[in-house]
């Protein structure tokens, strides 16, 4: 679906990953366009790290309005933009460009989704002792949302690769003056105390992800108990074994679905000024995901 009839008016948007074909951004977004009757469109573009320059290169020549960007090219894009968000500075890694006339500008929007997404779970996860299983870019928006805005008094790393866990912890140990961080490696059963121990655990692996979804990160009914607040930034599949395995045990299931939209919702209104109408995107997009 795109919103408008595409004229010399229409503003570019654009995704840049490597692979890209799996994105469900440019369904979101052009719907989100269509919606508000924007003459804007948003396309995936499949840029290799080594071409990253170049592409950069050319959307400054085409005038693109912005775009988001996303593996592997989160923290090296960086190095090409004239400006960072202070969150996207701390955090060490750019979701989304916007080009000001030449000028562009990287933000982070996951870390609002994150944060828009726990929420209403505020008051249980303020002071608490969490677990992040994970230690890549969704991580980092996960760590910089519960130290900054959840105030959380303790976080245990918990990542196949120890090493990328405890380079985690240097980073927000030193960057955000944390320093109760704990690392551990992603070896069930001996994490399933951490866990258990945890008011809120996240995964933000791909373990679990369409097509290997029988994958979970730990196969223990008891690294879970009722009324523990689970969070799996994934959406596709909205219930994963993770969370199918936690909501067995009585705790309360987030999927990634509400925060993916929410810093969708984020760019739109950084390229647009306009908002996004993230109810009905969320009906049209738990729509989509249940028939695959
Ligand atoms: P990333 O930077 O590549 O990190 C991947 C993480 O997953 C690493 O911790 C990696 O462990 C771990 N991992 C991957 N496969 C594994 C396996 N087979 N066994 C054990 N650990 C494994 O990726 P990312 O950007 O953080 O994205 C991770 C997930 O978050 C993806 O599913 C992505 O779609 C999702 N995500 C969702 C949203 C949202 O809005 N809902 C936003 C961003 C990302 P090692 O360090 O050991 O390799």
């Amino acid at each position: 679906m795109v919103s408008a009839k595409i004229n010399h008016n229409t503003k570019l948007i654009g995704v840049v990953g490597h692979p890209i074909k799996h994105s469900l951004s440019p369904l979101m977004q052009n719907l989100a366009f269509a919606l508000r009757k924007l003459n804007y469109i948003y396309v995936p573009f499949d840029i290799p790290a080594d071409r990253l320059e170049d592409a950069i290169k050319g959307m400054l020549a085409l005038g693109i309005r912005g775009f988001n960007i996303t593996i592997p090219h989160k923290e090296k894009i960086i190095q090409y933009l004239e400006d960072v968000s202070e969150e996207a500075g701390v955090i060490g890694a750019v979701n989304t460009v916007v080009n000001e006339n030449g000028y562009l500008q990287g933000h982070n929007t996951d870390a609002y989704g994150v944060i828009k997404t726990l929420e209403p779970y505020k008051e249980k996860i303020t002071g608490a002792n969490v677990s992040i299983i994970g230690a890549g870019g969704a991580a980092r928006s996960v760590l910089f949302s519960l130290i900054r805005h959840f105030k959380v008094s303790s976080i245990n790393i918990i990542n196949r690769t120890v090493a990328r866990a405890e380079h985690l912890k240097d980073y927000f140990s030193a960057k955000m003056h944390f320093p109760n961080i704990q690392t551990y490696e992603l070896m069930p059963p001996d994490i399933v105390d951490v866990l258990r121990n945890s008011k809120l655990v996240v995964n933000t692996t791909s373990i679990g992800m369409y097509p290997n979804t029988d994958d979970t990160p730990t196969n223990f009914e008891n690294s879970f108990y009722s009324g523990q607040i689970v969070f799996d930034v994934i959406y596709n599949p909205l219930k994963t074994k993770f969370l199918e395995l936690a909501e067995s045990q009585g705790a309360v299931t987030v999927n990634g679905l509400r925060m993916f939209i929410e810093q969708g919702a984020k760019s739109f209104e950084l390229w647009t000024s306009q908002e996004m109408d993230v109810d009905e995107v969320y009906k049209k997009l738990t729509e989509e995901l249940s028939r695959t």
